[in-house]
């Protein structure tokens, strides 16, 4: 299993359950079994039931918890007894809808669907943008029972008239809050304007924000909430250290942190799709096999990123924050934040990727002076202070002084005392002042 963490609360909670136990059919505990899962995860204990007797729900939960089978196990026993319809375009009409943030995410909810449902009959479908639409539209034409889809996609294909929603009976909203992160709250509403009124939604989020709780007041019909514990403590499983680096430095102590330690397989997280363009290019310069996975990459080439370094053919994935969300790579060795992310949770998301399924893993971080702020919230947040290492010969330099991070339209002061403008800071480096 690559289960990140449990609550211990639910954990021995889980020992009682099982899949039966929680009202699914032999069909799909067979399915589930085969994956090799005997022991609902909490959030499956809590959601399940719910969303067997046809309530709808409000679910707090991230990647990582078993949240994906919590709604697509009782969403395909539901829709097993529920009699198929007609589409307009004379096909089998869509009467189960997930919507996810990105396409990687859409891509693995597809793939749970259709593992766990091979024994159901049903039929399902994965929709997103990046990739030609003609497949997508003579697919739509035969129909399908399940679709999963990103929104910009699938509100183009609905304003082309090769999609009928009208049928939909179970409305999935998955990762509700990286979606209004990432903007699609218009898009969001457009879709629930064109579904039937009359259905029943599921709404999974990681945070339940006011906007969150907004959205779910205007979906969700007398909800049951259910939360599970928010991944804020990093697993034991994870060893963590902080290298303070020079700005300069950063590149080529990543270099030679590859190379003398000879890793293998390393997820590098960015904040920016142009650094992590910019980094690879680097990488490739010293001979060290690396691709970029962001939204500005064509689907193709996400694809092929993501098999090559999950193959091991690949050594470095350089990813942002939103692309890697919902990649699944079991047992990864390395994750290095090569620069911190703003948003401390997102630092537990990242190093979450390693030390899964009971493996060591190691958290590298490369820390300037710009991003002392960002640390001291993360380790505030993990409740840890992290190991720092100096490496001799990428010490930070004393003469640095910080610099605000600038990320599109965005300017931030992650540095612990107010930085000079990213120009005049450039232009005029002041002298002697050592913050480590
Ligand atoms: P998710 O939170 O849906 O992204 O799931 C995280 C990981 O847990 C995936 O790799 C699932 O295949 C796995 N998983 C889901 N349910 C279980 C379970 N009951 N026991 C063990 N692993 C599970």
């Amino acid at each position: 299993m690559s289960l990140k963490e449990l609550p211990s609360e639910s954990k021995s909670n889980s020992t009682i359950f099982s899949f039966e136990s929680l009202g699914l059919s032999e069909k799909l505990v067979q399915a589930v079994h085969e994956q090799g899962y005997t022991i609902p995860t909490p959030i499956q204990i809590q959601a399940i039931p719910i969303v067997l007797e046809g309530g709808d729900l409000l679910a707090g939960a991230q990647t990582g918890t078993g949240k994906t089978a919590g709604f697509t196990l009782p969403m395909l026993q539901l829709l097993a007894k529920l009699p198929r319809a007609r589409s307009a375009q004379g096909g089998i009409a869509v009467r189960a809808l997930v919507l996810t943030p990105t396409r990687e995410l859409a891509a693995q909810v597809e793939e749970s669907v259709r593992l766990y449902g091979k024994y159901m009959g049903l039929s399902s479908m994965v929709i997103f943008g990046g990739v030609g639409m003609s497949p997508q539209i003579s697919r739509l034409k035969k129909g399908v029972d399940i679709l999963v889809a990103t929104p910009g996609r699938l509100l183009d294909l609905v304003g082309q008239g090769v999609l009928d929603l009208r049928h939909v009976e179970i409305f999935v909203l998955d990762e509700a809050d990286r979606m209004l992160d990432m903007g699609f709250i218009h898009d969001i509403k457009k879709v629930l304007a064109i579904l039937p009124k009359r259905k029943q939604s599921l709404l999974f989020s990681a945070t339940f924000s006011d906007e969150i709780k907004t959205l779910a007041g205007r979906l969700l019909n007398s909800p049951k909430i259910v939360e599970v514990a928010r991944p804020n403590r990093t697993a034991e499983t994870i060893s963590q250290i902080v290298h303070p680096v020079a700005r300069s430095k950063k590149r080529n102590l990543l270099i030679h942190l590859i190379k003398s330690e000879k890793w293998q397989q390393v997820l590098v997280f960015m904040r920016t799709k142009h650094g992590a363009n910019k980094l690879v290019e680097h990488l490739l310069d010293a001979k060290i096999s690396a691709m970029a996975i962001h939204g500005n990459k064509s689907q193709t080439a996400r694809t092929k990123a993501l098999e090559e370094f999950k193959t091991g053919t690949l050594t470095v994935l350089c990813a942002t924050d939103i692309a890697a969300r919902g990649i699944d790579i079991d047992q990864l060795p390395y994750v290095v934040n090569y620069e911190l992310p703003n948003v401390p949770e997102d630092y537990v998301h990242r190093i979450g990727r390693t030390g899964r399924a009971g493996s060591q893993g190691q958290a590298v971080s490369l820390v300037c002076l710009d991003e002392d702020m960002f640390l001291r919230n993360i380790e505030k947040l993990i409740k840890t202070k992290i190991p720092k290492e100096v490496i001799k010969g990428f010490e930070p330099d004393p003469n640095e002084t910080p610099e605000p991070i600038i990320m599109g339209r965005m300017t931030m002061n992650g540095g612990a005392r107010k930085p000079k403008p990213a120009s005049a800071a450039a232009r005029k480096p002041s002298p002697n002042r050592n913050r480590r």
